[in-house]
């Protein structure tokens, strides 16, 4: 797996130097790095059990020359310099696209969404946001994050964070992430952006156009006027046309001659209302908003883009926290906190690459994620340390 991601993802120059802000290290970063990034990849996601690792008769199969404690891991990772390894999951994925992994997709979407992770008891750091009940008792702390996936294209792979403490929000560090990632991925890179309905406001929209993605936003009650027109519109006109989508029955209603609310920027305002049918009866009703013209994306594409947002929540956030162990802290401090995010996105797009796209060559099958987990244990020569 090193050797894939060295040479057919070009990381070896990342490992090499992955930003390493040690004044004098004695074990080289990469040892470290790789460590950390494959640790999660086995599902070793604290520090303490990535001493155990190296300490073991396996660190060779490995991938690390040196032994190393839990405590030089922390000193790293708190000195590390984030960009080098943003810029890496950047090029990571452009080598995706020059590999054609996404060349059966039409569009190529980004997603955008935010969560929490981490909760802690212990003395609060500066990215700590305390959790408060009704009555304002603080119970512990959050760490939160907004993430930036690639979505819609069959592949779920993501590609910048941006922590966000208290007194700092979720929009903000969105507009952070989003200039950031459009800058290291190229404005050509993806097709379109797609956001749950906290997007849907005039300056975050505006900011999706001075970056040059047409967006996808979930319309709500957070736009009363646009939803009060859209309703008066479709309620009691019948669909103007129903797709089958798998197992489900759509339904769909679609204008792109909405008047845009007074703060926004847009000649019109496009809204497509879905109405989706289930096999076991359930019925989904949503509506959603963009910018792009109808005679450039058809009512079927744009109830797909709208759908693509689940991909950050399911194998984004509960995949990076179920499988990936973004939901522990490895060392409390924040600069270590964001560092081991990223690593674990990197973690998420070496897994996933070389399990769906590598393995996936020739008769063999798409292998899943636990099967690959547990013949890489095999291949270390040893079983998973017990992590209950
Ligand atoms: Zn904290």
């Amino acid at each position: 797996m090193q050797n894939y991601a060295c040479h057919y993802l070009g990381l070896k120059a990342y490992f090499a130097q992955p930003g390493d802000g040690r004044p004098h290290p004695h074990i080289p970063a990469q040892d470290l790095i790789w460590a950390v990034v494959m640790g999660h990849i086995l599902r070793v996601p604290s520090f303490l059990r990535l001493e155990w690792l190296v300490h073991s008769p396996v660190r060779p199969n490995f991938g690390v020359d040196q032994p190393f404690g839990d405590d030089a891991l922390a000193y790293c990772t708190e000195r590390m310099h984030p960009e080098r390894t943003r810029l890496a999951l950047a090029a990571a994925l452009h080598q995706a696209k020059r590999n054609k992994a996404f060349e059966n997709s039409r569009f190529i979407g980004l997603a955008l969404d935010g969560t929490g992770a981490g909760r802690t008891y212990k003395q609060p750091c500066l990215l700590c946001d305390p959790v408060k009940d009704v009555q304002g008792a603080v119970h512990g702390c959050l760490h939160h994050l907004v993430l930036i996936s690639i979505v819609g294209c069959g592949w779920t792979l993501p590609v910048d964070v941006e922590p966000y403490g208290a007194g700092d929000s979720e929009y903000a560090a969105a507009q952070r992430l989003l200039r950031r990632a459009v800058d290291h991925l190229g404005p050509r890179f993806a097709d379109y952006l797609v956001g749950d309905s906290e997007y849907a406001t005039a300056p975050f929209l505006h900011e999706t156009e001075a970056v040059g993605l047409p967006v996808v936003a979930r319309v709500k009650e957070n736009l009363p006027q646009l939803a009060a027109a859209v309703r008066a519109r479709f309620d009691g006109q019948p669909p103007q046309a129903t797709f089958q989508e798998g197992h489900d029955r759509v339904e769909v209603w679609d204008a792109g001659d909405f008047d845009p609310w007074e703060t926004l920027a847009w000649p019109t305002v496009r809204v497509l209302r879905y109405r989706q049918h289930k096999r076991d009866g359930t019925v989904i009703q949503a509506e959603w908003l963009t910018n792009f013209s109808i005679a450039k994306l058809g009512s079927l594409s744009f109830y797909r883009m709208a759908k693509s947002r689940w991909e950050i929540e399911n194998r984004g956030f509960n995949d990076g926290k179920n499988r990936y162990g973004m939901e522990h802290i490895c060392h409390h401090e924040p600069n270590s906190i964001l560092i081991v995010w990223l690593l674990i996105l990197l973690a998420m797009v070496i897994e996933r690459l070389y399990r769906l796209r590598f393995l996936h060559r020739g008769d063999h099958g798409i292998r899943s994620a636990m099967d690959l987990v547990t013949c890489l244990w095999l291949t270390l020569g040893t079983v998973p340390p017990d992590t209950s």
